[in-house]
């Protein structure tokens, strides 16, 4: 028995979305199919909405916003995402085999993908009830003599959230949760491989919290159109989107019309600059495990490693050993780090990227294939290709999978110029005995995010952002709450 099957009384379902309050079916009463990764079955399905479904989460939104309080009492969106924080960690077993179930996450390394959002809650929660929504601005001499302004920070309006698969459940709280506590209403559209996490999310805040009929919406569908009507809708104030670059422009354009806030997390392609002074037996370790263990299925993986030319066959033995020991497997079993990628198509376009590498003369220095032991799921071997031209497509496009392309260099100048040939700029990593020559070097790396030996710059309390075609606006710190806040500033008598 598989451990889907153990626990198909939990999760073979027919999920709802949640609509004005209410748990309901799609308008046409259609389902779609949800896989797990790992044994290539049918987990269950989940109700397939319409944009008929998405223009009536709109308009509870809509209505939710202009007509009742929840923009100005902030005490009672204290009060219902204390209650929510509480709701999911009841519901967190629940929600981790979800995660399991549609990702193929180990569950060995779930915590930071389940316990961490539900802990971000509550400090979104405390953030929003300490923050000071009326400032004082000061006394400003004006024509018409002395005027004392205030800054009234208020709500943008309805915020339309839309999530990809890697992370579900995180990035469905890290884009909604900031949002609500800020006094917006929100429509979350989950993505399509990864709907339970979102339905889940749904069923608890109807059932288990007080937040009020349309306040929060979820529609799950199978269709990009029905993300695609939520960003185009005149009614929608802000999109807030994590996702593929690609999917970033078209969201951009189509809020354009009305001229959307749109908050948007894209694709990247993060350099990791060896220094020749690094301790290469911490460094390269770990920098195989990063680009494992979400099966590489993780935006801000520094996937590009650039190796000093004279450290450079002593660099790869290292990386080469590290990734071929991986400890790869069915998700459920504790202990395995990486799983499968989350679909065949996935899979195939890796395993089609290492392929594009190879011919254009990378030396595959292991993996490259499927594991001969996991021919069910949809698993790939961690692979590294070395000798990688920078301009070749491996180099320049993400490639979401348990890889790693390795470029020498010649001095610091290179490395600086060969990391920042890329339209990303999401996220970076230096390693080198020397901190401060670490950070002159990071300083010069065009991206929005760099960690110097493993030491993480992601984290609630700090922003998170992409520079280039990685992003615009910031999640997470005082900023990732600013970004749900329009400000008035507002001229008194002083
Ligand atoms: P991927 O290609 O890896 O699935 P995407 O960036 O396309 O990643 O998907 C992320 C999210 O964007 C998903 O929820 C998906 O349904 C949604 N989406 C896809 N196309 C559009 C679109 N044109 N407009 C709005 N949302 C979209």
């Amino acid at each position: 028995m598989t451990a889907v099957e153990s626990d198909s009384g939990v999760l073979a379902g027919e999920e709802r979305m949640l609509i004005d309050g209410e748990l309901v079916h799609a308008a046409g009463g259609a389902f779609f199919d949800v896989e797990h990764p790992a044994s290539e079955q049918v987990a269950g399905r989940v109700t397939d909405g319409t944009v008929a479904d998405m223009e009536r989460a709109v308009g509870a939104a809509r209505r939710a916003f202009d007509n009742t309080d929840w923009s100005r009492d902030v005490e009672f969106r204290y009060h219902c995402l204390m209650q929510l924080h509480a709701a999911l960690d009841r519901n967190k077993e629940r929600l981790r085999r979800i995660l399991i179930t549609e990702v193929g996450c180990p569950v060995t390394v779930s915590g930071s993908q389940i316990e961490s959002p539900i802990e971000e809650v509550k400090h979104w929660a405390e953030h929003g009830r300490a923050f000071d929504y009326l400032q004082d601005n000061g006394v400003h001499e004006t024509q018409l003599g002395p005027a004392r302004r205030k800054l009234s920070y208020e709500a943008i309006g309805v915020v339309g959230a839309i999530t990809p698969w890697n992370v579900p459940f995180y990035l469905n709280i890290a884009e909604t949760v900031p949002a609500l506590m800020a006094g917006n209403t929100v429509v979350l559209k989950p993505a399509q491989l990864t709907p339970w996490s979102g339905s889940e999310y749904g069923r608890i805040v109807a059932e288990e919290t007080d937040i009020p009929a349309g306040v929060f919406n979820v529609v799950t569908s199978n269709a990009n159109e029905v993300g695609a009507a939520l960003s185009a809708d005149p009614r929608v104030d802000m999109i807030t989107f994590t996702g593929s670059t690609a999917t970033g422009r078209a969201i951009l354009a189509a809020g354009a019309p009305t001229v959307k806030k749109t908050l948007l997390e894209l694709g990247g392609k993060s350099a990791h600059i060896v220094l020749d002074d690094a301790d290469f037996s911490s460094a390269l370790p770990l920098a195989a495990m990063m680009a494992c263990v979400m099966s590489g299925q993780s935006c801000i993986l520094p996937s590009r490693i650039l190796l000093p030319r004279s450290r450079y066959d002593e660099g790869l033995q290292i990386l080469a050993a590290s990734m071929a020991a991986f400890p790869v497997g069915d998700p459920w079993t504790p202990g395995n780090m990486q799983g499968p990628q989350i679909s065949a198509t996935q899979r195939q376009k890796v395993l089609g990227l290492i392929q594009s590498g190879i011919d254009s003369g990378a030396r595959l220095l292991t993996g490259g294939g499927v594991p001969e032991n996991l021919t069910t799921g949809y698993y790939t071997q961690a692979t590294l290709l070395a000798d990688v031209d920078p301009d070749s497509q491996v180099a320049q496009e993400e490639i979401f999978g348990p890889v790693l392309t390795v470029t020498p260099y010649d001095s610091d100048e290179d490395a600086i110029a060969i990391a920042n040939n890329s339209i990303y700029g999401l996220s970076g990593e230096v390693s080198s005995a020397d901190p401060e020559r670490a950070l002159r070097v990071a300083q010069r790396m065009r991206t929005g995010n760099v960690s110097i030996n493993a030491k993480s710059h992601f984290g609630i309390s700090s922003p998170f952002g992409g520079t280039k075609q990685s992003g615009l606006g910031y999640r997470n710190g005082e900023q990732g709450y600013m970004e749900y806040l329009d400000i008035k500033t507002i001229g008194m008598p002083a």
